[in-house]
């Protein structure tokens, strides 16, 4: 991880790289089915994205 001119190590558990394989099957899903995913909670949307507009 590299914040200005510090960069630091992050310690990534088994938890980590499980819930990063379960994120790329939601991914996969969304890609294979053609459906999008329920709408989020969360009003914060994503600052530098172009469809934050749209989001949902
Ligand atoms: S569409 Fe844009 S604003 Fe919405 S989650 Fe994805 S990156 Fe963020």
């Amino acid at each position: 991880m590299r914040s200005n001119h510090l960069v630091k190590e992050v310690k990534l558990r088994e938890k980590d790289f499980e819930r990063a394989i379960a994120m790329v099957g939601e991914v996969l899903e969304v890609i294979q089915k053609g459906f999008y995913p329920d709408t989020t909670k969360y009003k914060t949307r994503c600052v530098d994205c172009t469809y934050r507009n749209i989001c949902v």
